[in-house]
C-alpha cells in the first residue's frame, strides 16, 4: 500500500501535514478567533423555531438568495456588485485560485499572513509568491511587493487587512499602490472588519481587478461556515463556475439569514471585544516580559523573550488556558504567541496566568 501511496499521492501533497486544531476539551479557548460571546436564551428559542420548519430532505437553495438578500441588507452591499457565498472564506479563497489556475501561475502575499493563501496556492498547482514583510512592526514593504509584482506577474494577490497573524493593518495608500500596479487580481480580505474602521468594500467599483473577501466566522457565527466574496458581477459570475452545487448547506443558509436580522446584537458583540482589546494591550504593554503588537483584530500578537515561547505556551494550557503559539511557525514569529480576546473573566485569566509564568 506504501508503494500505491507513494505513486499516486502527488508528492507535494505527501511532503505537507494535515491542518491540526488542538483538542480544546476543558480549556479556556483563545486560540482560534471566535466570538466568545452566545446569544440570549429568547434569541436561541427564536432561531430553535426557524430550523423546525427547514426541510432537510430538499437540497438548499442553489444560490443562497435568502441569505445574499439578507447580507446585501446587513452589511451595505449596493445591487450593483456581485455577491459570491463560500463554506467559509477559505472555500472561496480556494475557488478563486482554481478558477485562476495554469502551469507557471502564481499566487502572490505578504508573510508572515493567513496560512490557507500558501496552502491554496499549492492544492491548485500554483506557486506561492511570499513577499516578506518589514520585521520591526509587521507593515508592507511596498518596494519589495512591487518589485515581485513586476517580477512574478501574480495571477491573484491575497492581502489580509487586517492582517493575520500579526493583528496589524496595513497603510491603505500602500494597499492602494499595490492594486494599481498588479497585473492580476487583488483580495483584500476583511476577515476582522468588525473590529477596524477601515474597509475597501466602499471602494468596490473603483479598480477593475479589487475583490473583497469577507466571512461571518470572526464575528460570531465561525460554526456556521459562511464566507462572501463582493466585487464586479463580471470576475464573480466566472468564479461561480467553479463552485460546487449547494455549498452553503440548508441550516446555515436558515441561521445566517436568521443572524443577520439581528445584526445589532453581534455589533454590541464587535464592541465589547474592541473594548476588551483594548484593556488586554493595556495590561499587556504593563509587563515587562512580553512586547504585546498593535491589533485592529480581535487577538493580540505577543513576542516573549528569547526561548520563552515554548514553555510559557504550555504553562498556560496547564493552567488550563489554550492559546496559539506561533514559534517555529515562521522565522519572524520567533518566540511569538497569538491569544484571542476573550470574555473579560477570560482575558484575566490568561493575564493572571501569564503573570506567574513569566
Ligand atoms: C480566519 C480567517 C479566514 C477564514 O475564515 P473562514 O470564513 O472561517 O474560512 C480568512 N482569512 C483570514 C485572514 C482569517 O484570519
Amino acid at each position: 500500500m506504501h508503494d500505491q501511496i507513494a505513486r499516486l499521492i502527488r508528492a507535494d501533497i505527501r511532503a505537507l501535514t494535515a491542518y491540526h486544531v488542538p483538542d480544546p476539551a476543558g480549556l479556556v479557548k483563545l486560540d482560534a478567533m471566535e466570538n466568545p460571546y452566545g446569544w440570549p436564551d429568547s434569541l436561541k428559542a427564536e432561531w430553535l423555531d426557524v430550523l423546525s420548519s427547514v426541510a432537510l430532505n430538499r437540497y438548499p437553495d442553489p444560490q443562497g438568495s435568502i441569505v445574499q438578500a439578507a447580507l446585501r441588507e446587513a452589511m451595505g452591499i449596493p445591487s450593483d456588485l456581485g455577491l459570491l457565498l463560500g463554506n467559509g472564506s477559505d472555500e472561496l479563497i480556494q475557488m478563486l485560485a482554481l478558477a485562476v489556475a495554469e502551469p507557471g501561475r502564481k499566487i502572490l502575499s505578504v508573510d508572515p499572513s493567513f496560512v490557507m493563501y500558501r496552502m491554496i496556492a499549492r492544492f491548485a498547482g500554483m506557486e506561492y509568491v511570499g513577499v516578506p514583510l518589514r520585521p520591526d512592526d509587521f507593515s508592507v514593504d511596498l518596494p519589495a511587493v512591487l518589485d515581485a509584482i513586476a517580477q512574478d506577474q501574480p495571477a491573484l494577490i491575497y492581502l489580509a487587512y487586517p492582517n493575520n497573524p500579526t493583528g496589524n493593518r496595513f497603510d491603505s495608500d500602500d494597499m492602494v499602490r499595490i492594486i494599481e500596479a498588479s497585473p492580476g487580481l487583488v483580495i483584500v480580505d476583511e476577515a476582522y472588519a468588525p473590529f477596524t474602521d477601515c474597509s475597501f468594500l466602499g471602494l468596490l467599483g473603483d479598480w477593475p481587478n479589487l475583490l473583497v473577501l469577507r466571512t461571518l466566522s470572526k464575528m460570531g457565527l465561525a460554526g456556521l461556515r459562511l464566507g462572501y466574496l463582493v466585487g464586479p458581477p463580471v470576475w464573480l459570475a466566472e468564479i461561480d463556475k467553479v463552485r460546487l452545487p449547494y455549498n452553503i448547506n440548508i441550516l446555515t443558509q436558515a441561521s445566517a439569514a436568521f443572524a443577520l436580522r439581528h445584526k445589532p446584537l453581534l455589533d454590541e458583540q464587535a464592541r465589547t471585544i474592541r473594548a476588551e482589546r483594548t484593556r488586554l494591550f493595556a495590561a499587556l504593554s504593563n509587563l515587562d516580559a512580553v512586547r504585546p503588537y498593535p491589533s485592529e483584530a480581535n487577538f493580540i500578537l505577543l513576542r516573549t523573550a528569547k526561548g520563552r515561547a515554548d514553555p510559557i505556551f504550555n504553562g498556560l494550557k496547564d493552567q488550563g488556558i489554550l492559546i496559539k503559539n506561533l514559534n517555529g511557525s515562521h522565522p519572524m514569529l520567533e518566540d511569538c504567541l497569538r491569544v484571542t480576546v476573550g470574555q473579560a473573566e477570560e482575558n484575566a485569566a490568561f493575564l493572571n496566568a501569564l503573570t506567574r509564568l513569566l
